[in-house]
């Protein structure tokens, strides 16, 4: 009997020390409930915050939510087939996106998958989509110009490389169309482009991809599409996937510029997600946290050091008001996240100036930092004239009769703001930009018509390109544009003037306006 009892006991130690150890159970756990892609799931102890976890079907998720007794777990994809029961497990990965060369030219989803027909991204690097930001000590003052080819831009709200820029305004007053011309505008600039979209229509991005392709801007630019058709865990992720991206280029010493497209709706995305894991709301129903979303995603654009490879980020989040209204929650965060906004008026967007920047609400707190010395010069008390115009322009509308020195004001303001309209996909090039602005402040313009001003520009941009090309290669390579050189384009002008004055050769306004 005693010996029976033994082997038993000998049977069950040998059982015992068989015992696989490799499966615990604090890396797996049950899916208790699923719905709206959210998984509550039972189990997984040791699960961190942003973890990436594989379920049994072989479709994802992020942890997003740790509780005492479960987990919540955002998924991905969109026809996610997990039900009650399921098994998961951790993978002790963050989620990371694919990173690299491979990425240019390539449109992929929050997740860095292709969803551009043009077969699989080959790279084997990859970056976690929430890295931490550089420290202070790696970063460097934000000191070199990054150049939109927008006149009114360039010359009165500058953007340097590594700055973080808002652009902010009602629906349908050309936020995206600034942030394209931008991106067309790096073009042979040794800059790399990530544009990230997010709870935007296909049909849109169509019709961006399409465009950047045309104007050959596609080839050193990736674009994140995370539309309006994909689950919310999808929207959140897109533009820290996006920033990755870039990250992964800047510290490799390149310059990147990041859009993304826009914030309001990533801030919609978040808190539909949020609310689905039953977190408790705050103001305007958006989590607690949403501030520091935003923030800890812009802390990551940034100028690096020298000794760090001197690469930049340079960040143009857009955000979408209703009818104006920027003291609103989620535009006031972003404003203090950001280096300063640039603010688009639906007034001026639809009576036709367009951009419609307008350059009494936008600022850039880099400032003149960012400006070559001699667009600080040409530029200097642009934005002044242009306050006192529309300061004017209110006074005037009371009809008395005006003084000489009022009218001249009027009549310069109006040629400023006509000569900084410029037409979309049209960016310019900075000794351009240069010339168009010094013939503008210097009133040689102010007894054209409004209607001329284009063209007289137009015709003596091609003046110069003809007969003068060295001053424009002046500006581009010495960054020099002397008193001479002033005195020529100046004569250029006056001689361009005269001899157009009794002409009857009237150019289509349409084809030469920019
Ligand atoms: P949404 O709120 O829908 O995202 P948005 O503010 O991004 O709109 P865009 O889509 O960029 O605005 O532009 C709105 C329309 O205005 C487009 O049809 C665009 O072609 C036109 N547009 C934008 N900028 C200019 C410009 N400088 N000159 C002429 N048309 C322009
Ligand atoms: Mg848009």
């Amino acid at each position: 009997m005693e010996n029976n009892l033994n082997s038993l006991a000998q049977l069950i130690q040998d059982e015992l020390n068989k015992y696989d150890q490799k499966i615990d159970s604090s890396s797996i756990g049950e899916v208790v409930s699923v719905g709206d892609c959210i998984a509550t799931v039972y189990g997984l102890d040791n699960a961190m915050y942003g973890e990436l976890i594989e379920f049994s079907n072989n479709s994802y998720g992020i942890v997003m939510n740790i509780n005492e007794t479960s987990v919540g777990i955002a998924l991905f994809g969109n026809n996610v087939t997990i039900k009650e029961g399921d098994m998961c497990k951790k993978t002790n990965k963050l989620v990371s996106v694919p990173v690299g060369d491979a990425l240019l030219g390539r449109v992929v989803n929050a997740l860095g998958e292709p969803i551009d027909d043009n077969g699989p991204i080959k790279t084997s690097e990859y970056r976690a989509v929430e890295s931490p930001s550089p420290d202070i000590m790696d970063r460097s003052s934000v000191n070199e110009p990054l150049e939109t080819g927008i006149k009114a831009i360039d010359s009165m709200i500058p953007i340097g490389k590594g700055q973080r820029e808002l652009i902010i305004g009602d629906r349908q007053t050309g936020k995206t169309a600034i942030a394209i011309d931008t991106i067309i505008n790096q073009k042979d600039k040794d800059t790399y482009c990530v544009y990230c979209s997010i709870g935007q229509k296909n049909s849109s991005l169509a019709q961006i991809v399409a465009k950047l392709k045309q104007y050959n801007a596609l080839k050193y630019t990736t674009i994140v599409d995370a539309s309006a058709s994909e689950p919310s865990p999808m929207q959140y992720l897109a533009p820290f996937s996006a920033t990755s991206i870039a990250e992964y280029w800047m510290h490799k010493g390149k310059n990147v510029l990041i859009i993304y497209d826009d914030l309001s709706k990533h801030a919609i995305a978040y808190r539909t997600l949020l609310l689905l894991l039953r977190r408790s709301p705050g103001r305007e129903a958006y989590p607690g946290d949403i501030f520091y979303l935003h923030s800890r995603l812009l802390e990551r654009s940034c100028k690096l050091s020298k000794e760090l490879g001197g690469g930049s980020l340079t960040a143009l989040p857009i955000v979408e008001t209703q009818s104006g209204d920027i003291s609103a929650y989620i535009p006031t965060n972003i404003i203090s996240i950001t280096d300063g906004q640039l603010f688009l008026s639906t007034n001026m967007f639809n009576s036709g100036f367009r951009p419609a920047i307008d350059s009494g609400l936008s600022v850039s707190r880099v400032g003149s930092a960012a400006q070559t010395k001699i667009m600080k010069e040409v530029s200097k008390n642009l934005r002044m004239k242009l306050a006192s115009y529309h300061e004017m322009l209110d006074f005037s509308r009371f009809g008395s009769d005006l003084d000489k020195t009022t009218v001249s004001i009027l009549k310069h303001g109006a040629v400023l703001t006509e000569v900084l309209k410029q037409k979309q996909y049209m960016p310019l090039s900075t000794s351009s930009e240069i010339i168009d602005i010094f013939i503008a402040q210097s009133g040689l313009l102010d007894d054209v018509e409004p209607h001329q001003i284009h063209k007289f520009l137009k015709l003596l941009d091609n003046t110069i390109l003809a007969n003068a090309k060295d001053i424009y290669q002046s500006i581009n390579n010495k960054k020099e544009f002397s008193d001479e050189d002033k005195k020529r384009v100046t004569k250029m002008f006056v001689q361009l003037k005269e001899s157009l004055k009794d002409s009857t050769n009237h150019l289509n306004d349409e084809e030469i306006y920019r």
